[in-house]
Parts: C-alpha cells; structure tokens; sequence
C-alpha cells in the first residue's frame, strides 16, 4: 500500500485533483467529510464539541451549526485548538479504520486539507500539494464558491501559507493554470504513486 497526504490552500483546486486521482483508482480518505462524521447527532465527538462551545453551537435538530461553530473559532486560534483536541483524534480513528479496509496494493490518497499546519507530514509515504497562487485562490473562492472577498481572504489567512505548504512537498501540481494543464500533472504524480 502507498498512502499519500493530498493538501493544498482553499480553492487551490484540492477537490478537483481528488476527483482525477480517484478516477485512475486512488481509494480517497477524505478528512473534511470524516471531520463532518464524528460531530453528527449522537455521537461522542458531538457530546464534547458541546461540553466545549456549549449548545450554542447547536442548530433547532439538533445537529452541529457548522457556520456558526466556524465564526467562533476562525476568529479565535485558541477555540480552534479547543476544537481540534476534541475532534482530530476521531478523525484519526476512523481514517485508519478506512485506511486498514483498503486493499494491500492500494494507492490510498488522504485528502487533508490542514496536512500542512498539523505537521501532518510524517505521517504519508508522500506529500502532494496542489498549489495556486493566493489571487488565484481568492479569485475562485469569490467567482465559483459565492464568498465574499473577506470571507475568503479570512479563510486563506488562518491556514498555512503557499511556502509552508510547498516546504513539506514531495509533489507540487501547479493548478494556477487551465484545467487542461491540470490533468497531465495528476496522472504524473499517480502513475509515480503506482509504482512505488
Ligand atoms: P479546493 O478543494 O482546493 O478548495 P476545488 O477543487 O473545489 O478547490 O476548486 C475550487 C473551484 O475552482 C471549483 O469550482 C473548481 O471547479 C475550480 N477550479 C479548480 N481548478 C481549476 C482550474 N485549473 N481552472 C479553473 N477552475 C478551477
């Protein structure tokens, strides 16, 4: 089994490469929707995010208020680790549950998008950042994503910056260009994680 950390900066296309690597058979271990797994209704994770932010961060069904639970610790780096005391554990738990599932020849590829701020990176065979430029980034977010311009540059300006994250790189995919320049890189990185 190889098993690759896929990250990269909101709206560096992250998603999108993904998609192409799960496409030529990658088994995708996808943080972001695990880290939604372990808060919903009647879960443990959900008991202590609770017994944290207080019910507050609780929508009318009961489940977690996503948006308002990120406006509390986007503006706070100590809520935010609050957070990720309760939560990255869970997260780790159940990847390598997912992990251990996949078959021995796998190409496993966890999609993480804060690989780089967690010092995450020893954790992979290999590190591969999808990189754009922050105009780029922000560009995407307002035009495709429906973010105001101080949403975005606030969601950009609490994760790693473009050099921390290309620091930690085994492979760079530049994403500042058109789609069409996009799929050679993938195929290059998985025909590359294939054979190791
Ligand atoms: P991330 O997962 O890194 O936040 P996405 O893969 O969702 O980013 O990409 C953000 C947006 O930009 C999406 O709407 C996606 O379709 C679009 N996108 C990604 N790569 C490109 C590209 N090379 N050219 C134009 N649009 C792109």
């Amino acid at each position: 089994m190889t098993r690759a950390g896929l990250t990269g900066g909101i709206g560096s296309g992250k998603s999108t490469v993904s998609a192409l690597l799960v496409s030529y058979g990658a088994v995708l271990i996808d943080a972001d929707r695990i880290a939604r797994e372990v808060v919903e209704p009647g879960t443990p994770g959900l008991a202590a995010v609770v017994a944290e932010f207080g019910t507050g961060v609780l929508l009318p069904d009961g489940s977690l208020d996503r948006p308002g639970l990120g406006s509390i610790v986007f503006a706070d780096p100590d809520r935010l680790a609050a957070l990720n005391a309760i939560v990255h554990p869970l997260v780790r738990d159940l990847s390598s549950r997912q992990e251990a599932a996949a078959g021995p020849g796998s190409v496993v590829v966890h999609d993480v998008p804060l690989l780089a701020e967690n010092a995450l990176a020893p954790l992979y065979d290999a590190v591969v950042v999808v990189d754009a430029a922050p105009s780029t980034q922000l560009d995407r977010l307002v035009r495709l994503r429906g973010m105001t311009q101080e949403e975005a540059r606030a969601r950009m300006a609490a994760q790693a910056t473009r050099e921390q994250r290309l620091a930690i790189a085994d492979f760079v995919i530049d994403n500042d260009g058109p789609l069409e320049a996009l799929e050679p890189q993938v195929r290059k990185v998985w025909d590359e994680l294939r054979s190791r």
